[in-house]
């Protein structure tokens, strides 16, 4: 025996039932006969069809090497990348953070809290600073010092993950409002290019306040400039000639 004809609530046919599934569907209430002959119900609502499949994210499962400037900025990009399902790992790597003694605090901040949410780092030794300054000697201005900044440290990540085999890198300056995401984003495309690891760009800015409150959640050192010399010249005195608003910046 032929199943009953089964309409959708806009009248498309569906797949057939059986008669006694039909009557079911009628005497909940479910359905409405339409036609005895031949035996025609139609459902109430139009029944959804199946949906395509969910888009895999593109951070599923992959190794993400994470460029971690400090302790607070790493709460909720960890976890942001995590949530998206990258497996991720810290890399330090900041010798544009003076005095010694200011690094060392920002570090050991890291080590804490990394350990207490399990994330590997890799700690690059040793404290490069000779090498921060002699990069930057001569681009002292606020933003054109911060461009070679980036520069020493994404590099050094972008070799590193090559060298590790990650399938990216990345970094958490992207969620401050005091970096510049453009000249971030050009220099993450151009190092991928050049060390064959895909780069991992996104505007984080909207993760700041929540950073914020993480870091206090954790007990985490906060620092009061961004790490250089100069920067912290530049919180104390606003008339330092390296400031931003001394270059039109
Ligand atoms: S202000 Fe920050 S980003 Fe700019 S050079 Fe100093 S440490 Fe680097």
């Amino acid at each position: 025996m032929s199943g009953v004809i089964v309409l959708d609530g806009e009248g498309k046919r569906l797949a057939d039932c059986s008669e006694a599934k039909a009557e079911k569907l009628l005497a909940s209430g479910r359905a409405r006969l339409v036609s005895q002959n031949p035996f025609t119900i139609q459902l109430d609502a139009v029944i959804p069809l199946p949906q395509a499949e969910a888009q895999e994210d593109p951070l599923q499962g992959k190794r993400l090497l994470l460029h971690i400037c400090c302790g607070p900025c790493a709460t909720f990009t960890v976890r942001y990348f995590r949530e998206r399902g990258a497996q991720v790992t810290g890399y330090w790597y900041n010798p544009n953070i003076h005095p010694y003694s200011e690094y060392l605090k920002r570090r050991e901040t890291l080590a804490r809290y990394a350990e207490e949410i399990s994330l590997p780092v890799l700690w690059e030794a040793p404290y490069d600073v000779i090498e921060f300054f002699r990069r930057i000697a001569g681009h002292e201005a606020f933003g054109e010092r911060c461009a070679l900044c980036y520069r020493l440290r994404l590099e050094r990540t972008a070799r590193a993950a090559a060298e590790g085999g990650f399938d990216l890198f990345s970094t958490t300056l992207l969620i401050s409002p005091y970096q510049n995401l453009q000249i971030l984003r050009a220099l993450g495309e151009e190092l991928s290019r050049i060390y064959g690891v895909a780069f991992y760009f996104e505007n984080l800015r909207r993760g700041f306040a929540e950073h914020h409150r993480l870091a206090e959640e954790h007990g985490l050192y906060r620092q009061r400039y961004c790490g250089c010399l100069y920067s912290e010249w530049e919180s104390l005195d606003p008339s330092a000639p390296t400031h931003r608003r001394r270059q039109g910046g």
